[in-house]
């Protein structure tokens, strides 16, 4: 059984997505553009199912949801009102050496995955301090994994300061992070000591904050007046456009704004596939209330979210909720839940779900002057709204689909050979293709005829595929692959020509038992609609 923090798993769902086209690097002919993907044209599919059924039940189901759809581009203002400019930024360290940017909370991490560090353990000797073996490694090994390692970079300093170091410590190091800070201190007295750049060992600035915002010049001048931002959530369009959807779409509170779209940032450390990338889309609704409603809708909407990805085939076993702690929340924040999915790389954020007080609205009255209250009919009082927000993101929900789904297993074919099944076991709801349609032997024309009857009768209602090359077990494996549920074969049963009786009936097989009915022809649209709706 896989296990979380499953590597080889990952690298498997990630070779599948990449050949059978799901995903792929964002410009990949020229090297890559990190943390930027493509989807292909199964990918596009799942993807787009997925926003689908979103739309459906967040918004098209509901009295009390209107939806929109926001420029990415957006004024400066928008965001400085926000708190965007002023705050959405993690502190940043620079490599003096290599210039390379890292994430100051995740130095250490980053570290001890590094080759030089997978190295290095072989010299820890139990953090017995050895110089001559550390001298060797660093003319070596040193060299090639971390050449601008102070230990490296100018061994007989670092090492003097070590041996005498050493030699007074009565204990030994105990951990081997410790070790490598030592190592890559030139000077403990002026420094301290301090943890190398991930990438080539050189030495770290202070951190600082960095903005995570990707900006961009609107129109000919480039000067800070014309700087425009991409949008780095969609959320801030729904509180700037509150008014003019009020009072078109004349709704009363509680009621809910919903948008799907692009969202970018620009992450530092980009990772674990498409799961943190710099541009995504996000799913966010915007649930408007009054002050006294707000912490049992916000339990509301955690449940009907906890419900939607059930509805999608991630079982409720691998969710898990977390209840952010008061020192973690937003300061505005009066309660945060942020759903979590056992991904193979461990368990981490699909969604969060956060009771957001007055605090979009009330900020952006103030800085804009234009009134953004509510005005109560009943008793005549104007406040402004509170609101509750489940922010979900499209690609982190992809892929958490496509690891749910992953399967391998040893079927026995029709010759006795046992042989090994990729299957992708998506709900029907959010499968790319919902049908494959074969004719047995592409070269009679009477069964190719009425497999194209039976695609065209399909076709307005489903992504279906057709497929006429290859033996038919190997086209069947193709689709488990792409996680079609249902394969349709047009044998010649159904041309009525052993059996009358089942003349215009077809072979249905199911994906995930592999067993196989008869079904009429003129009743597949009906039953392979109830399975998908
Ligand atoms: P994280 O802590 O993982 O950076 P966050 O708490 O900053 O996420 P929010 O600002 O709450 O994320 O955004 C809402 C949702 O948008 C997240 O739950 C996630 O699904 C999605 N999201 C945020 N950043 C990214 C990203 N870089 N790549 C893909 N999806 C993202």
């Amino acid at each position: 059984m896989d296990r979380p923090n499953d590597p080889q798993r990952m690298e498997r769902i990630v070779s599948l997505c990449k050949r059978r086209g799901f995903i792929f690097q964002g410009s990949e002919i020229y090297g890559g553009l990190n943390g930027v993907w493509d989807y292909g044209p199964l990918g596009v599919e799942l993807k787009r199912n997925l926003k689908d059924y979103w739309w459906r039940v967040m918004v098209r189901e509901r009295d009390d949801v209107v939806g929109m759809d926001g420029a990415i581009l957006t004024h400066r203002a928008v965001l400085k009102a926000s708190g965007h400019e002023d705050t959405f930024s993690d502190p940043m360290s620079t490599c003096r050496q290599c210039k390379r940017l890292v994430r100051a909370d995740q130095v250490e991490e980053a570290v001890l995955e590094t080759p030089y560090a997978k190295s290095l353990e072989s010299v820890f000797n139990n953090g017995k301090f050895n110089g001559a073996a550390i001298l060797r490694w660093a003319e070596r090994e040193g060299r090639k994994l971390a050449p601008n390692m102070a230990i490296v970079r100018n061994p007989q300093v670092t090492l003097s300061w070590l041996a005498e170091h050493f030699e007074e410590a009565s204990a030994p190091l105990v951990e081997f992070e410790d070790f490598i800070r030592y190592l890559a201190t030139e000077q403990l007295n002026v420094t301290g000591l301090v943890m190398p750049c991930p990438n080539c060992g050189g030495d770290l600035t202070e951190a600082r904050p960095f903005n995570l915002m990707f900006s961009t010049q609107m129109g000919a001048s480039a000067d800070t007046e014309s700087i425009a931002y991409l949008r780095p959530e969609t959320a801030q369009s729904i509180f700037v456009q509150f008014k003019n959807v009020l009072d078109t779409a004349r709704k009363k509170l509680p009621f809910g704004i919903a948008q799907i779209g692009k969202a970018f940032r620009n992450e530092i450390n980009p990772r674990n596939y498409i799961f943190r990338s710099r541009e995504f889309e996000q799913m966010e609704l915007e649930y408007f209330c009054r002050p006294e409603h707000g912490m049992e809708l916000l339990d509301y909407w955690l449940e009907e979210r906890l419900k939607f990805y059930e509805n999608i085939g991630l079982p409720r076993t691998k969710l898990h909720v977390l209840t952010v702690p008061d020192a973690d929340r937003a300061f505005y924040s009066k309660g945060t839940y942020d759903i979590e999915y056992e991904f193979p790389f461990g368990l981490q954020e699909l969604e969060g779900v956060a009771y957001r007080t007055d605090y979009d609205l009330t900020q952006h009255q103030a800085a804009s002057g234009k009134s953004l209250d509510y005005f109560d009919e009943d008793t005549k009082a104007r406040f402004i709204p509170h609101v509750i927000e489940p922010s979900a993101g499209v690609d982190r929900t992809v892929l958490a689909l496509i690891c749910e789904a992953y399967d391998e297993e040893t079927v026995t074919d029709e010759k006795g050979k046992s042989e090994n099944r990729i299957v992708l076991r998506f709900h029907p709801r959010v499968a790319p293709v919902k049908a494959g349609i074969f004719p047995l032997l592409k070269n009679q024309p009477p069964l190719v005829e009425k497999a194209r009857e039976v695609q065209a009768l399909l076709r307005p209602l489903m992504n279906v595929f057709y497929d006429e090359t290859g033996a038919i077990g190997r086209r069947y494996r193709r689709q488990d692959e792409a996680g079609t549920p249902f394969g349709i074969t047009i044998d010649f049963e159904t041309l009525g020509e052993r059996d009358p009786g089942l003349r215009d009936t077809v072979t249905l097989r199911h994906r995930d038992s592999m067993e196989q009915e008869r079904v009429k022809i003129s009743e597949l649209a009906a039953r392979l609609s109830g399975a998908i709706a």
